[in-house]
Parts: C-alpha cells; sequence; structure tokens
C-alpha cells in the first residue's frame, strides 16, 4: 500500500526497507531487529506499544513525505543516493563500466553513470531526473 511512499523515500536518500504481505508480529520482529520505524497505514499497528510507527494519514505521496519527515525529524542529506528499487547504496562509475549496461544514447549522451551496489542497477540522469529533483526541493521546502 506504501510502495510509492517506499520509492520516494529512497529517491530522498533514507534507508527504506519495503516489507511485503507479513503478519504484524513479523513486521514487528523486523523493526526491532533492524532498528526502524514502521510505517503504516494501519491504524491499530501503528497505535501498538513495542515498536515506533507512524500513521500515515494522507493518500498523497506529497503530503505522506512532508509528515514522515516531520514525524521523525529526518534531514534530507543525501538526495538520489539509494537504489528506488532495492533501497542499497549508488556509487558512480565511470563511462567504460555503464558501456553496454546502459543505452547506447544515453552513454553518447551523458557524462555520468551510477550503479546500485546491491542489485547492480545502473542509473543516469534521464528525462525524469529534473522533475525528481525538483520534488524533492518541494518537499524539503515544505517540511522546513
Ligand atoms: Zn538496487
Amino acid at each position: 500500500m506504501l510502495g510509492t511512499l517506499a520509492k520516494w523515500l529512497r529517491f530522498l536518500g533514507l534507508d527504506t526497507e519495503f516489507i511485503g504481505p507479513v503478519s504484524d508480529k513479523e513486521l514487528k520482529v523486523i523493526a526491532l531487529s533492524e532498528a526502524r520505524v514502521i510505517l503504516t497505514r494501519d491504524k491499530e499497528l501503528s497505535n501498538n506499544k513495542d515498536v515506533e510507527a507512524v500513521y500515515v494519514e494522507s493518500g498523497d505521496i506529497d503530503d505522506q513525505l512532508v509528515q514522515v519527515l516531520r514525524a521523525l525529524n529526518l534531514e534530507v542529506e543525501e538526495p538520489m543516493s539509494r537504489c528506488s528499487t532495492c533501497n542499497g547504496l549508488i556509487e558512480e562509475i565511470g563511462r567504460e563500466e555503464a558501456k553496454g549496461n546502459v543505452p547506447e544514447d544515453v552513454l553518447a549522451d551523458r557524462d555520468m553513470f551510477w550503479r546500485c551496489k546491491e542489485c547492480g542497477k545502473h542509473y543516469w540522469q534521464g528525462s525524469h531526473w529534473g522533475g525528481i529533483l525538483e520534488r524533492i526541493e518541494k518537499i524539503k521546502s515544505q517540511v522546513s
């Protein structure tokens, strides 16, 4: 239910695991063992006494991000430092390493490339990049 929120928290550079359907009990065990806060739209789960949890109120992604950043007092320090797919850290790679892993026209057209250390997904500043950064700035200005 909060998959888009998880993806955007990763765009913001925040360590975010997305857990598929598990019982509340299992979820709490994971949160405790990894020292994580649960973000949920389940009111009952958010009111549990074992683990810190935030009840995500809005269905709107911008509102969700603002709420979570405020509630947990989080700073956006390194946007675009995590893989939106797997939460792994992203590292910059050279043109040689990108060769064969990004489309030819992208390779010819861009100077900077990144790769996820965990899943190997490649990133470059594509057409969505500007829009994502703009949105991040908007979120940050709403939080402060
Ligand atoms: Zn990844």
